[in-house]
């Protein structure tokens, strides 16, 4: 390109990009555990340009008047399978639908994840592999509206494990996407993780004890070896990835920090060892403390599967329990409901849980946030309103460090400097 027909194209990119200026009442930075008042965002396109106290508004720019409201950054849940398409509580669910199906039915999902408050997830699995890079995909091109999505492709685990679709006859063969991530060795998770890697995935999910929602598994169980964890952990960092594990047994707990996990999920039964662990090697704590609610009141529906309530059966409150020790602790503490368990669009409920088991307000919105935003390995572009980040922005009536359960009901968002609800 010639220099000047260049300059004139990179003027008109500047003619033609979208200013946008959000006046803030009230504005939380997780990053510094503070609140700032009458601020000014100026949006440029879908980054966030500049932040501060009277910032000069350019004439053309789009004004959004939340004076009124207290803006924060958006949200992220670290704990979804939004691609696992309708809610039912019973994976048996999964034969009655083609793979289009299940991602079909994913739409709705999204955007009810979007429209709550969420702006990124790390979706942590689905039975269909590989359907939740299609409906990144999807969000990402502007097909179908959703948060920005973080996907791990499949399940890997063992064969008959936490992460395997359970309580079929011994001949009934599965076709390859109900199966995709089965390994049973060091090498064959290194498979796993290389055709996972060349998928296109954001993360790796690993299940390293027995689960709850799973035909003929013990939470209280250990899965993959310390060794097949390892693996886990060294294949998926070749390729710049991060793993986080499923495990409820103190033991499953361990292991996965040994070996290296960026995130434990749900930890159920952590002992003191786990916690001195968790803190020592700088994992997360991802704890879905509030989903116990929906599985119990499903199980009085008659909703869920008897063995599934059996599993349950009050590991719920010892999560909890657990939960606040680690706060007192000091643990790094993400925020991660498992959604679908409960209904998509309700995860802003887990806040009101976190602060009733330990946390301050704030520290239950940096669990969404900042903390989450660090978990993932994107503090650069999303957690918090800073110049060169993406303009993911939500907004509340009132004070939500004065009555958290405000977040439950976000009036006001923005992803990518689009408004998507207002
Ligand atoms: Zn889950």
């Amino acid at each position: 390109m010639k220099p000047l027909l260049a300059a004139i194209c990179a003027l008109t990119t500047l003619a033609s990009a979208q200013v946008t200026a959000i006046r803030a009442g009230r504005l939380v930075d997780p990053d510094s555990g503070t609140v700032l008042t009458d601020q000014v965002i100026l949006i440029r396109d879908s980054k966030i340009e500049k932040v501060g106290k009277g910032i000069d508004v350019p004439v053309k720019a789009t004004i959004i008047d939340l004076s009124k409201m207290t803006v924060l950054p958006g949200l992220i849940d670290c704990h979804t399978h939004v691609a696992d398409g309708a809610h039912d509580g019973e994976p048996m669910g999964q034969f009655k639908k083609t793979g289009a199906q299940v991602v079909l039915e994913s739409v709705p999902n999204a955007r009810a994840m979007l429209e709550s408050g969420f702006t990124t997830v790390r979706d942590v699995g689905t039975y269909r592999a590989l359907g939740d890079i299609a409906l990144r995909d999807a969000i990402n091109r502007g097909d179908i509206v959703g948060p920005r999505m973080f996907v791990a492709g499949a399940y890997v685990t063992i064969s008959g494990g936490a992460g395997a679709l359970t309580g079929l006859a011994p001949d009934i063969q599965l076709p390859w996407d109900l199966h995709y991530g089965e390994a049973n060795s060091p090498w064959e998770v290194r498979k796993v993780v290389r055709q996972l890697a060349h998928d296109g995935v954001d993360h790796i999910k690993v299940l390293s004890s027995g689960a709850v929602l799973t035909h003929g598994s013990n939470p209280h169980s250990q899965e993959f070896t310390p060794e097949e964890l390892q693996a886990a952990v060294d294949e998926a960092s070749h390729f710049g990835l991060r793993v986080e594990a499923h495990a409820h047994s103190p033991e499953g707990i361990k292991n996965a920090i040994r070996a290296g996990v960026a995130s434990v999920e749900h930890a159920s039964m952590i002992d003191d060892e786990g916690i001195a662990l968790a803190k020592q090697h700088g994992a997360y704590l991802d704890m879905d403390i509030y989903d116990e609610e929906c599985i119990q009141e499903e199980g009085r529906n008659g909703k869920m599967p008897k063995d599934f309530l059996e599993h349950d059966a009050q590991l719920g409150q010892i999560q909890r329990d657990n939960f606040r020790k680690a706060v007192a602790a000091g643990v790094k503490m993400s925020f991660g409901t498992d959604a679908g368990v409960c209904a998509y669009g309700t995860s802003g409920k887990q806040f009101a849980f976190m602060v009733k088991y330990g946390m301050t307000p704030m520290q239950a919105i940096q669990a969404a946030t900042s903390n989450a935003a660090d978990l993932l390995g994107h503090s650069s572009e999303i957690g918090s309103l800073k110049p060169g980040k993406y303009a993911d922005i939500i907004a509340v009536p009132g004070d939500p460090l004065a009555d958290i359960r405000l977040l439950e009901d976000i009036r006001f968002v923005m992803k990518d400097g689009k408004i998507y609800k207002q």
